[in-house]
């Protein structure tokens, strides 16, 4: 899913995000998570691949437990400039809520087939093996290896932005008028 779908979706001229341009990767693959609260709660994991960001929405953000298998739904590919953004969507827009910079960092790909991506992640909160396996359409399971990063805390223990320090309420709060 390309950029033309990001960027069909929204109206620049009422959104804050980032315009859908591909950009050229560098060496070490960066990847972030946003917090968003829109009218379902989710988290936005996002992978940098190609020069764009390839972008699943998990509804209960991804877990330290290897036994949980975490629904991961691929969505249209973000612009790599959008693992900075942190903000409001105004209302009635594409994805209108609050968006929290979660976590970011630095990945690396381990092994990849058809159907599973397996990678480490370098991030503020999510560190070591992850897999991702696709079993239906774009639908995937996000799912914690064992490492010693196993049971290092539960996301819904980190509460403020990697990026500002704030909470969900006070990033409305310092955006709402912006
Ligand atoms: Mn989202």
């Amino acid at each position: 899913m390309s950029l033309e779908s990001y960027n069909a979706k929204r109206n620049f001229k009422k959104t804050k995000e980032p315009k859908g341009k591909k950009t050229v990767s560098g060496k070490r693959l960066k990847f972030c998570v946003q917090h968003h609260l829109a009218s379902h709660d989710h988290y936005d994991f996002r992978l940098e691949l190609n020069g764009v960001l390839k972008s699943f929405a998990v509804p209960k953000g991804p877990s330290y437990n290897p036994k949980d298998k975490r629904l991961a739904v691929m969505v249209e590919d973000h612009p790599l400039s959008y693992r900075n953004f942190e903000g409001i969507i105004p209302e009635g827009e594409y994805g209108g809520g609050t968006v929290m910079l979660w976590d970011r960092g630095y990945y690396k790909i381990d092994y990849y087939d058809d159907k599973v991506l397996k990678i480490t992640l370098y991030g503020k909160r999510l560190k070591g093996k992850w897999s991702l396996v696709n079993y239906k359409d774009n639908n995937f399971l996000l799912i914690k290896e064992i490492d010693k990063y196993v049971n290092y805390a539960k996301i819904s223990d980190f509460k403020t932005s990697v990026k500002s320090d704030l909470t969900m309420k006070e990033i409305a709060k310092k955006y709402q008028n912006k």
